[in-house]
């Protein structure tokens, strides 16, 4: 400014391309990191599955590592294609923006060389030029790229609050109510249920009570909608029609969170945590997580108690059950992280639903499906026991395990067809009766041999006697 008022301008001027190109190249960044979050979304999925040990089985089984390998790394190719493809962009946007920023300067220097030959400026004034010119550039070019990455930024906040705007499923009203102890029991009334409006009904008018006290048993073929009546018990959803009703009154008259808290749940897909084996349990109820005693009452009602006190390494309840996280010291320790068979998962789930002792609600889908036979007839006797006077929901494809319930309701296409007691029901001799002797003659199947090895006589079908 000093030396010359229009030399400034002119540097301030050739400042707007920088910025202008900068914002350009700041929208194709953001523009291409939205198109390939799916791309690195994949690739990650392809990543996560070669190195679980869980798909180790079947990958090595039927030989997919170098096919997953593949797609990942095609992933990794397209994800990095349109990076390269910005990346030249921007390369070459640098370049002309370094040219232009070259010739300002050059005419620049120019300029003070023959006003120093004039004598309009003194040779000071050129060496002074000489510094100020590329400082005002590169800092007007910090600039600009400085708010080029603000705008980029900002472009990819959309993302965040895209989410953050992102309606609950459920909403909460506005003065929730608390939520009494259940006395009379919990009633489906007229519900009707489906994932979105592109998706076909999954429940259509279900009309059900669940009376406080009492075990009531679900059975229904897979898809028949079984699962997503628990979503709508704990309020994960909200009915499209009908109400659910708590002692009478609406669930979404409660906070969903007091609601699910009233609920103590074991799902068919149960999680395996990377904790150790009490946290495991204690998650069921964060309250509970350090009270031993409780966390301990909850595992030896599923059977894992004496497992988890005889754990090698003399651990118990704080053995790892993971193998992921371990230090550098610990890593050749064979006692660092237990892996736990799919069973031994499964009880550990069940404990974790029973450590909500108080619950008003007790909710088992397929508790058994993991555990050999005479597992599962042990946690039924146990189940037994525990769900008296309690009120329970439980969901089997065993028939077996559900004929003591004090209630069985049939869903078939998100209806309810069939309810009444097993007799009951076997005497209606409709589609309960016909899985429960598909069933029990499956067991039964077959003649047995005799130790002389000729065949005995198929065994009358004795239906009361057939399942334990
Ligand atoms: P069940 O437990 O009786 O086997 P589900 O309740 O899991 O049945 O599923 C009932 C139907 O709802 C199925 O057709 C299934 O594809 C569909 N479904 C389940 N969960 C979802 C979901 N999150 N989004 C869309 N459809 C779903």
């Amino acid at each position: 400014m000093v030396l010359s008022p229009v030399l400034a301008a002119a540097v301030l001027l050739s400042g707007v391309p920088v910025l202008v190109g900068e914002l350009a190249m700041s929208r194709r960044r953001a523009a291409m990191f939205w198109d390939i979050g799916p791309v690195e979304r994949r690739e990650l999925f392809y990543f996560q599955l070669l190195t679980s040990p869980r798909a180790a089985k079947e990958i090595r089984l039927f030989g997919i590592g170098g096919f997953l390998r593949g797609r990942m790394l095609a992933e990794r190719r397209r994800a990095d294609r349109a990076k390269q493809a910005v990346d030249r962009q921007e390369a070459v946007i640098q370049l002309e923006l370094g040219v232009l920023a070259a010739v300002v300067a050059g005419l620049g220097l120019l300029w003070a060389v023959r006003a120093a030959g004039q004598g309009r400026i003194s040779v000071g004034g050129v060496a002074l030029l000489v510094t100020a010119l590329p400082a005002v550039q590169a800092a007007l070019a910090s600039l600009a790229s400085e708010i080029a990455g603000g705008h980029q930024a900002l472009l990819l906040f959309d993302h965040y609050v895209a989410v953050r705007e992102t309606e609950d499923d459920v909403l909460v009203c506005a003065d929730p109510r608390p939520v009494p102890r259940l006395r009379k029991g919990i009633e489906l009334r007229d519900v009707w249920f489906r994932y979105g409006p592109e998706h076909p009904w999954v429940l259509r008018g279900v009309n059900l009570t669940i009376p406080a006290g009492s075990s009531v048993g679900l059975v229904g073929l897979n898809g028949a909608g079984k699962t997503t009546l628990i979503k709508l018990l704990c309020r994960l959803y909200d009915p499209d029609r009908g109400q659910v009703l708590w002692d009478g009154t609406d669930l979404r008259a409660f906070h969903p969170a007091e609601v699910r808290g009233r609920i103590g749940a074991t799902f068919q897909d149960y999680m395996e945590y990377g904790f150790t084996a009490g946290e495991n349990i204690g998650i069921g109820d964060l309250d509970r997580l350090t009270e031993q005693h409780s966390i301990e009452k909850a595992a030896r009602l599923a059977g894992m108690h004496e497992f988890i006190a005889a754990l090698p390494g003399g651990r118990g309840y704080r053995t790892l059950l993971s193998r992921t996280f371990f230090s550098e010291e610990e890593k050749d320790d064979p006692v660092t992280g237990v892996v736990l068979s799919g069973g031994q998962w499964q009880r550990l789930a069940l404990a974790r639903s029973f450590l909500r002792d108080d619950a008003d609600l007790l909710i088992l889908d397929e508790p058994s499906s993991g555990l050999d036979a005479e597992a599962e007839h042990e946690i039924h006797l146990r189940l037994r026991d525990h769900r008296a006077g309690r009120t329970s929901l439980l969901i089997s494809h065993r028939l077996g395990a559900l004929r003591d319930a004090d209630l069985l309701l049939v869903l078939e296409h998100g209806r309810i067809t069939e309810r009444g007691t097993h007799d009951e029901l076997m005497r209606e001799d409709g589609a309960y009766a016909r899985l429960f002797t598909m069933q029990a003659r499956g067991y039964r199947r077959g003649r047995a041999l005799t130790p002389s090895g000729t065949t005995a006589p198929e065994p009358e079908l004795d239906l009361g006697k057939a399942i334990p």
